[in-house]
């Protein structure tokens, strides 16, 4: 039995995770946390039996243990709870699973009691990349990538015989508003922005998605797990999200990923590296696929990617200053109180405000994040 433990085990990337666990049956699951869904997090400790759980909610977590007297599992909650389950003794792998900068430090737990990391929250590498990679080195644990993108290259590396990376294709969909103005993103509505075209996500990734905000992320995501320079990654529009990215070598050759948009397998994949298992459901079929086509990403109507370049560009805090900013604009536009537009504006702006600190240790990326917070609530 392999033995994994899973933060968010209630979310999208969480609940596929143990769609996995069910359908493979040799995955023990020894821990869990989640926010606030109670429900679906009894159900699944009633089906997976794990002996340590995680509720972040103090009020819920009592509420919790209660219900679930009869199964004599341990309840933690808070941080602490998220470290306890991170560094669970039994676990092999630590699947990162919630959303944010909330992910740094039950990452940095894990990795310096050994864990493998099946990554998902993007948010922890791409403020804290140059903490994590060297990290993990330093503790002999791999990083596998859950990010279908990332998957996609980590695949298409496998077999590379050491040869060096020429260029990263990283590719997008484009989101629901490909092809619009910047006037025509004047009026779109939540609703409108949580309708993703390929991918059925959790809301802050699929609003991310609608900004090329998560394509920003998944850049700096990229140069921390391939060590690869900005300039190296090449983000190509990919409306039909068949090739899920590519890796480009010296001599021209392109090796990339085909599938269909289904999160089960990079998650399935991290799991069991480097082994591959059947995977239920539908199969990409050549036969079906009209065209593909590829498109340069217009950083002119979506900001977000742009900024995302500078800030990955300037390095240090910036990626911590970006991506707290954009954590703060999604869910203020998410409780519908700035409208789309104002995303990249509030990012812009923070990137503008805060201070800069060129190599920031963990306390530091956090305090970024306070600070990013504090003046987004003073401003909008
Ligand atoms: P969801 O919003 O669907 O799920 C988030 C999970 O985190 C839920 O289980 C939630 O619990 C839990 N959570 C939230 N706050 C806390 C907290 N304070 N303490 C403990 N648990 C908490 O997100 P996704 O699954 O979409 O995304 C997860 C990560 O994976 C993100 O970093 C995202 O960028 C990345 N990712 C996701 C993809 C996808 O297809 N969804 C694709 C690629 C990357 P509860 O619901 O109980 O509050
Ligand atoms: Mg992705």
């Amino acid at each position: 039995m392999k033995k994994i433990a899973i933060l968010g085990s209630t979310g999208s990337i969480g609940t596929q995770t143990l769609e996995i666990v069910r359908e493979q049956k040799d995955i023990q699951v020894t821990a869990m946390a989640a926010g606030s869904n109670i429900d679906l997090l009894e159900a699944q400790i009633r089906e997976f039996r794990p002996a340590l759980v995680a509720v972040w909610d103090e009020k819920k977590a009592n509420e919790f243990k209660d219900r679930t007297a009869d199964l004599g599992i341990r309840v933690v909650t808070g941080m602490e709870g998220l470290l306890e389950v991170a560094e669970e003794p039994q676990s092999e792998i630590l699947v990162t699973a919630i959303v944010g900068m909330l992910g740094i430090r039950p990452t940095i737990a894990a990795i310096q009691s050994g864990k493998d990391i099946a990554l998902a929250n993007k948010e922890t590498l791409v403020t804290a990349g140059h903490i994590i990679m060297p990290l993990a080195k330093k503790y002999g644990v791999s990083i596998l990538p859950v990010d279908s993108e990332h998957s996609a290259i980590f695949q298409s590396l496998q077999g590379a015989a050491g040869n060096a990376v020429y260029k990263i294709i990283l590719t997008a969909s484009g989101g629901p508003f490909r092809g619009r103005t910047p006037e025509e993103l004047d009026s779109v509505q939540v609703e409108d922005a949580l309708k993703h075209p390929n991918w059925s996500m959790g809301r802050k990734i699929t609003i991310d998605s609608a900004t090329l905000v998560n394509k920003g992320l998944e850049m700096m995501e990229a140069k921390w797990l391939f060590d690869v320079k900005p300039e190296q990654i090449q983000v190509t529009v990919h409306p039909q999200s068949v090739i899920h990215s590519a890796v480009e070598f010296e001599d021209g050759a392109i090796i990339a990923q085909l599938g269909t948009p289904d999160m089960r397998l990079p998650i399935q994949y991290a799991l069991y590296y480097p082994k591959r298992r059947c995977l239920s459901g539908g199969r990409l079929d050549l036969f079906d696929l009209k065209s593909l086509t590829f498109e340069r990403p217009d950083t002119k109507t979506f900001r977000g990617l742009a900024l995302a370049c500078e800030a990955m560009a300037q390095g240090g805090n910036m990626p911590a200053v970006f991506n707290a900013a954009n954590e703060k604009a999604v869910a203020m536009f998410l409780e519908r109180k700035i409208a789309f537009p104002d995303i990249p504006d509030i990012i812009e702006a923070c990137m503008e405000q805060i201070t800069f600190e060129e190599s920031p240790v963990v306390e530091q990326i956090l305090k970024t994040e306070a600070e990013v917070y504090e003046f987004v609530e003073s401003r909008w």
